[in-house]
């Protein structure tokens, strides 16, 4: 009989990051809650929340034990901790002693708990040598870090959930947040159904249930965001709706917004969109008229060719209002993933360095390096997410040790993704399930523990930084991920890996926050347990969190002023649609799914949502391809092609057609993997993949 206890923690999901109190009864049964307690949901819980206790619960698919094969010839076989490391790092060496540091990489993961995130990070850059260690966050948020560096100095989202009910303004673009972030969403239809007189506008190619508050839906064309928030940005400037003493005193390069936002008229805007002027206009005079002023977005802006540009000529529309720094007001980037900001805290992309720190100064390079007591960190950016993958299918990488993510399916032109493995010459795979179908193509395959199963710390999009308590001891051998990580880093024979616990690895990540705009030194575990959440930054024990920045108008720039940017693409580069492919492809989230469904994929209840892949398409491209409901299609674009059920609707644009991204080989076969189709192209500062376009065609399936 085991003594009953509650826990409280963080959903393991998306970025709102709510908090769950876990019981553990008598038996050992978990179950979970809505923390009451906790400010960002309050008690309330979404269905993927509410379930998590059975798939916490669920050891069936586990990986138990370290297994490796000699020769992708040989199967996998057993082995014990020590031989696996051992094996990993007479591999590494031995590939790093004759190709250089920069033919190996990490592919590690926004569900990665902050002291993973940071430990892998000191571990290859400044011990390995590479800068080759990047994320899937890449293909959810970059587009983001990217516009926040140019407009706010640094990667800074300024405001809270809390500002939320203090708005009486969202513009909420290219995200379906009543499916993706539910939470935060029902805080927000709280708030209009106690406020009518709060202005919601959604920006989105599809009429999704967010529209189902909105007083005004936009129902632009593909790709021209841009140009959309270009004409709000003029009918502002024309209207005099726009705060003269703000961008006076407090921005730079307004000319440069003015310019960008006059090159089309209002009237060229709307049909280039595909929407009214009047819809435009209607737009602009809620922003401009209202007194708080939020914009929210996710991947329908960020995951684009030219995600940057539209994530700039979104957030100039906060500087041009001056809606930031103050109560309700703000742009606030929506993160997909739980830890996505503990990630981007710890410089967790290839691209960037510890602690906001600028990977391309020298100075910065050379304090962390000292720090860490390794070797000189290159200010050469490393691969990214997609180039890295790039490189093993080149021979340029030869070795990958990805970590709590599923490529195989989640990445884009997923054929491609596989040639790439194949042609690795080691892949090391560090997961908790063989749900995942990239621990198909390990040579070594590493148990990690899962939620509950490990403590450390975590991050959500209001930079909210809770602790995750470990309550339940992981299945068979697994280990926690950073122990994992830092007996390995001994193994390689690198020095300042001696911990024995993760708070040991926390109090190194906040002590080398001192000083600068994302100073936690004022946290440590015992806080976090003791006191509850905080906000970044804490910079001294008694520090009390930040829940809104920039009140004092001072921004992270060098002038301290905050900075417009005209975009540098006003109209769409994605592959373009032609005769033999003339149906632009969407991808993106349903409901109760999560990512590549190796959690969620488990749990019957969540399947009684949406049990299947399926292909929205518009009823007059159904008609024309002589397709009804229910009926399968094949998806064809110049990289893959998928068999799929179609759900026939007004409810999305004719000549768009939309496939949930979730669904691989796993729990069924690849019927609808999204990926397929994908294209390669990327966003050329962010190097965010262009997930939401690319060009196909749909017939109907006939069986040959
Ligand atoms: Fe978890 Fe997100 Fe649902 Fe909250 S809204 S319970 S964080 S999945």
């Amino acid at each position: 009989m085991l003594k009953k206890s509650t826990h409280k923690t963080i959903c393991s999901y998306c970025g709102v990051g709510c908090g769950i109190e876990v019981s553990v009864d008598s038996k050992g049964t978990l179950s979970v809650k809505g923390d009451e307690s906790y400010p960002v949901n309050m008690g309330m819980l979404c269905s993927k929340g509410k379930n998590l206790n059975y798939v916490a619960q669920d050891t069936t698919d586990r990986i138990l034990y370290p297994q490796m094969r000699w020769s992708r010839n040989h199967p996998m076989q057993r082995i014990s901790w020590d031989t696996a490391f051992e094996r990993a790092a007479a591999v590494f060496k031995s590939i790093i002693d004759k190709h250089g540091p920069n033919s190996v990489g990490f592919y590690v993961s926004g569900q990665c708990l902050t002291e993973e995130y940071y430990l892998v990070n000191k571990l290859t850059k400044g011990f390995i040598g590479t800068n080759n260690i990047d994320t899937n966050s890449r293909l959810c948020m970059s587009s983001a870090v990217v516009g926040y560096k140019k407009m706010l100095g640094e990667d800074s989202v300024p405001i809270s959930y809390a500002d939320i009910e203090l708005s009486d303004c969202f513009l909420i673009a290219g995200a379906n947040p009543a499916w993706c972030h539910p939470i935060l969403f029902r805080r927000i239809e709280k708030h209009k159904e106690e406020n009518p007189q709060v202005k919601i506008i959604v920006v989105d190619p599809r009429k999704t249930q967010t529209c189902a508050i909105a007083d005004l839906h936009l129902q632009i064309l593909p790709g021209t965001d841009v140009i959309l928030f270009n004409a709000i940005a003029r009918w502002l400037i024309e209207k005099k709706k726009i705060d003269k003493k703000f961008i006076k005193n407090h921005t730079v390069n307004f000319e440069a917004c003015k310019e960008s936002a006059f090159q089309l008229s209002l009237r060229k805007a709307a049909e280039l969109c595909g929407i009214s002027i009047d819809d435009i206009r209607t737009a602009a005079s809620y922003i401009g008229n209202a007194k708080a002023f939020i914009s929210m977005w996710t991947m329908g802006l960020n995951q684009s060719v030219i995600g940057v540009s539209k994530n700039l000529a979104l957030l100039n529309l906060s500087l041009l209002t001056g809606q930031i720094g103050k109560p309700g007001a703000g742009p606030f980037s929506l993160t997909g993933q739980p830890n996505a900001m503990g990630g981007r805290e710890v410089g967790g992309m290839a691209s960037l360095l510890a602690a906001h720190r600028d990977l391309g100064n020298p100075r910065h390079r050379a304090e962390v390096a000292e720090f860490w007591g390794g070797k000189e960190i290159s200010g050469e950016a490393g691969y990214s997410a997609t180039e890295m993958f790039d490189a093993l299918e080149s021979g340029k990488m030869k070795a990958i040790w990805i970590i709590c993510t599923n490529p195989i399916v989640s990445l884009p032109n997923a054929n491609k993704i596989e040639r790439a493995l194949k042609n690795a010459s080691f892949v090391v795979v560090q997961d908790i399930s063989h749900n995942s179908e990239t621990t198909e193509f390990a040579d070594l395959l590493l148990p990690a523990a899962g939620w509950l199963e490990k403590e450390g710390t975590m991050t959500n999009s209001e930079r909210r930084i809770s602790y995750l308590p470990k309550v339940i001891d992981p299945p068979g051998e697994a280990l926690p991920d950073v122990e994992i990580l830092w007996k390995f880093a001994k193994k390689m024979g690198y020095e300042g890996f001696d911990y024995s616990d993760a708070s040991e690895v926390y109090d190194e990540h906040c002590l080398l926050t001192k000083g600068t705009n994302i100073d936690i030194s004022g946290l440590s575990y015992d806080r976090l347990k003791n006191e509850g959440s905080f906000q970044w930054p804490v910079p001294d024990p008694k520090h009390k969190g930040t829940p809104r920045l920039f009140t004092d108008l001072h921004f992270f720039t060098n002038d301290e002023k905050s900075h417009f940017n005209a975009p540098p693409k006003l109209y769409n580069q994605s592959e373009q649609t032609d005769v033999d492919f003339p149906l632009i492809l969407n991808t993106g989230r349903v409901r109760d799914q999560w990512h590549t469904r190796t959690k969620t994929g488990k749990v019957k209840r969540l399947l009684t949502h949406i049990p299947e892949p399926f292909l929205e398409m518009n009823k007059v491209d159904a008609y024309l391809r002589n397709l009804k409901d229910g009926d399968v299609a094949v998806v064809k674009s110049r990289r893959g092609d998928v068999q799929v059920k179609v759900k026939v609707n007004y409810d999305i644009r004719e000549r768009v057609v939309f496939l949930p991204m979730h669904w691989g080989k796993m729990l069924n076969n690849d019927f609808g993997r999204a990926n397929n189709m994908t294209s390669d192209l990327v966003d050329p500062i962010s190097k965010e993949p262009d997930f939401k376009y690319c060009a196909v065609q749909v017939s109907k399936y006939v069986k040959a």
